[in-house]
C-alpha cells in the first residue's frame, strides 16, 4: 500500500526537523526520512566508543535562532545551552596567552598586555557587532525577495531592508557595507593592532572556508560566525547539554508531539515526479511514499544532481547548481582522553576556566597564511590551524567516567590530497597532535580513542558534497537572494512541489534552523496551511 502525507522531508538534519516541526504544528501530516541511523545530520551526537557521547560534526552552538527556540518551546523538550565564560583561549609560543569572555574588565586586562589601544577598542567593536547582529537577526527568518526578477510583492522586503540600513548608526553602516567584499583581516585591522587578538578573532573568518583571512569576502564569514545571540551574548558560543544531538532530539520531540513520523535508515533514492510536480519519493529499498510537498534537507547538489531526474529541471538551472562552489577546507578529529591538556602557559590539568573555552592553536597571521599556502598547493597544512573544545569539562553527561571528550576542528584539508586520504590521514592527525603537544606537552599520550573525518569522510558520512560543512561556500554571490542560485532563493525550486529546506538555502550554513523555519512558511503558504 502506498503511504501518503501532506509533506515529506528528505533528511533529518536540524533544519529538516525544524521544518517538520512547524509543518506538523500547523496540522499537516509529515514524514521525515533520514538515511543515517541517527538524527541531526551534522548536528548530531553519537556513541562511538562505550558510553562516551561525541558530537561527531558540529560541536558548539551560537547561531541557533531564538525565535525557533521560543516557537517550538525547545527548552521544555530538553534543550539547554551551557554558557562558557571565558569563551576563548589562545596560547602563544612565547609562554603568553589571551583569554577572553563576557567580563569587560577581564577582556581589557588581557588585551592590555598586548595593546592599550586595543583594550579600549574591544568593547566598542563588540558593541558594533552586537548592533549589526540585531540588524541581521530578523533577516535570517525572512524569505529573501526575488532577484533579479522582482515582483510588486517583494517591494515591502526591499523597502524594509533599505529603511533599516538607513537607520543604522554610521559606524555599523560602514561595517555592513564592507562585509561582502573586505577581508576579515582588513576589517579587524580597522579596529585593532595586536596580532594575538586579531588572529584569535580572524579564525572565525576562515572556519569551514577555503580562504585565508587576508582574502576578500572573509569578513562576511567572520560576521556570519558572530551574529548569533543564543547564549545571551552576541558572538559567544555555548555547548548543548548532552551534545549537539540533544538539540536535534529536542526538535524531533516537538515534531513527533505534533504527529510527525520520523524514520531513520530510510534513504531517498529519487523524488517522484507526476504531471510535472514532485509527488513524493522512492526509497532506496523500494517503497514509494506520496506527498503534496517534498522538502529536501539534502544540500543543493545532492538534491538537484542526484535526487531529481535531470530531465524535469531546466538545463540552465542544473548548470548553475553544478557550478555552485562547495569547497573542502576542514577536517574533524574527535578524541577521548584520560586527562586534560596541561598548558605550558597556564599549568594545571584539573579543569580550569580556559579548559571550558574554544582553544585556538593559531598564534599568528604568518602561521595561518602558511597553513593556507600548503592547502593552495593541494596538500594538508604542515602546521594546521586547530580549534579545540572539551565539552565534558562543563557537561558531565558526555563522559560519565571522568574522562574527557575532545573536539578538534582542523584546517586546511583539501578534498583530494596527492595519493588520497588513506595515505594522509594518520600523518595529518600526527601533525595536529604535534601542534597541541607544543603548547600542552604530553597531551597526545592521553588519547584513548580517536576518530578522524577527512572532507571525503564528511561527504560520505553526512552527505555533505565536497565535504563542505555549509552546503555551499559562504560567499556574497551565494548568499541571501543568491542562495542557492539567483532567482530561486524563496525555498521553491523549478520543480513545483519541491522545496529546499537546508543550509544550502538562506541564511546558509551553521546550526541556525532558519532555513527550515522559512521553508515551512513557504510550504504552508503554498498548501494553504495555517
Ligand atoms: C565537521 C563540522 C563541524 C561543524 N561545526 C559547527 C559548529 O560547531 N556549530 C555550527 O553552528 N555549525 C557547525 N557546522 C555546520 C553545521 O553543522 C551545518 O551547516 C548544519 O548542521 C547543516 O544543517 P542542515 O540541517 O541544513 O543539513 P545537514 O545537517 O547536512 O542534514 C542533512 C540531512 O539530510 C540527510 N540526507 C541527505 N541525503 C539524503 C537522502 N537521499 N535520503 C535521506 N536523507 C538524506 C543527511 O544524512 C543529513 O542527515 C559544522 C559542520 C561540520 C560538518
Amino acid at each position: 500500500m502506498t503511504r501518503r502525507y501532506d509533506a515529506i522531508v528528505i533528511g533529518a538534519g536540524h533544519n529538516g526537523l525544524v521544518a517538520a516541526a512547524y509543518l506538523a504544528r500547523a496540522g499537516l501530516s509529515v514524514c521525515v526520512l533520514e538515511r543515517r541511523p541517527v538524527l541531526g545530520g551534522a548536528c548530531t551526537t553519537e556513541t562511538l566508543w562505550g558510553n562516551y557521547r561525541v558530537s561527531t560534526a558540529a560541536y558548539v552552538c551560537g547561531l541557533l535562532h531564538p525565535k525557533i527556540v521560543r516557537d517550538l518551546e525547545l527548552s521544555r523538550h530538553g534543550f539547554e545551552i551551557l554558557r562558557r565564560d571565558p569563551s576563548s583561549f589562545t596560547p602563544l609560543p612565547d609562554g603568553g596567552y589571551l583569554l577572553l569572555g563576557s567580563d569587560p574588565a577581564l577582556n581589557a586586562e588581557q588585551i592590555r598586555r598586548f595593546s592599550r589601544r586595543d583594550a579600549e577598542a574591544f568593547e566598542r567593536y563588540e558593541a558594533a557587532m552586537d548592533r549589526l547582529g540585531r540588524f541581521v537577526e530578523p533577516l535570517l527568518t525572512t524569505v529573501p525577495p526575488r532577484f533579479p526578477d522582482g515582483r510588486l510583492s517583494d517591494l515591502p522586503v526591499y523597502w524594509g531592508l533599505l529603511t533599516r540600513v538607513l537607520r543604522l548608526p554610521p559606524v555599523e553602516r560602514l561595517l555592513l557595507s564592507r562585509l561582502p567584499m573586505a577581508s576579515a583581516w582588513d576589517v579587524l585591522s580597522d579596529w585593532f593592532e595586536s596580532e594575538p587578538l586579531k588572529v584569535t578573532l580572524a579564525t572565525d573568518g576562515v572556519i569551514g572556508t577555503a580562504l585565508s583571512p587576508t582574502q576578500p569576502t572573509t569578513a562576511l564569514v567572520l560576521f556570519h560566525h558572530v551574529m548569533g545571540s543564543i547564549t545571551g551574548r552576541r558572538g559567544v558560543w555555548g555547548y548543548v547539554r548532552g551534545g549537539m544531538g540533544a538539540l536535534s532530539e529536542a526538535i524531533a520531540a516537538v515534531a513527533r508531539r505534533y504527529g510527525a513520523v520520523i524514520q531513520t535508515n530510510a534513504e531517498v533514492q529519487t523524488v517522484l515526479v507526476r504531471n510535472g510536480r514532485a509527488a513524493g519519493v522512492v526509497l532506496a529499498d523500494g517503497p514509494e511514499i506520496e506527498a503534496r510537498a517534498v522538502l529536501s534537507n539534502a544540500d543543493p547538489k545532492q538534491t538537484f544532481l542526484r535526487l531529481v531526474p535531470r530531465e524535469v529541471l531546466p538545463a540552465d538551472f542544473v548548470a548553475r547548481i553544478e557550478r555552485l562552489r562547495m569547497s573542502a577546507a576542514s577536517m574533524k578529529v574527535n578524541l577521548i582522553v584520560d586527562g586534560l591538556p596541561n598548558f605550558r602557559c597556564l599549568p594545571g590539568d584539573r579543569p580550569g576556566p580556559h579548559h571550558r573555552t574554544t582553544i585556538h592553536f593559531c598564534p599568528s597571521l604568518d602561521y595561518l597564511e602558511r597553513a593556507f599556502a600548503d592547502f593552495v598547493q593541494g596538500r594538508p597544512s604542515e602546521r594546521p590551524m586547530v580549534e579545540m573544545c572539551i565539552p565534558s569539562v562543563l557537561d558531565e553527561t558526555l563522559a560519565p567516567d571522568g574522562r574527557h571528550v575532545v573536539s578538534l576542528f582542523v584546517q586546511y584539508a583539501p578534498y583530494e590530497p596527492p595519493g588520497g586520504w588513506s595515505a594522509w590521514k594518520d600523518e595529518f592527525v600526527r601533525r595536529v597532535l604535534a601542534v597541541i603537544d607544543e603548547y600542552a606537552p604530553g597531551f597526545s599520550s592521553r588519547i584513548l580513542h580517536c576518530q578522524a573525518l577527512s572532507p571525503q569522510d564528511l561527504e560520505e558520512t553526512f552527505a555533505l558534497t565536497g565535504g563542505n560543512i555549509f552546503h555551499g561556500d559562504l560567499v556574497p554571490d551565494q548568499m541571501f537572494v543568491f542562495r542557492p542560485v539567483a532567482g530561486w532563493a524563496q525555498y521553491r525550486t523549478p520543480l513545483p512541489g519541491l522545496y529546499l529546506c537546508g543550509a544550502g538555502a538562506h541564511p546558509g550554513g551553521g546550526v541556525i534552523g532558519a532555513a527550515g523555519h522559512n521553508a515551512a512558511r513557504v510550504v504552508l503558504r503554498d498548501l494553504g496551511g495555517s
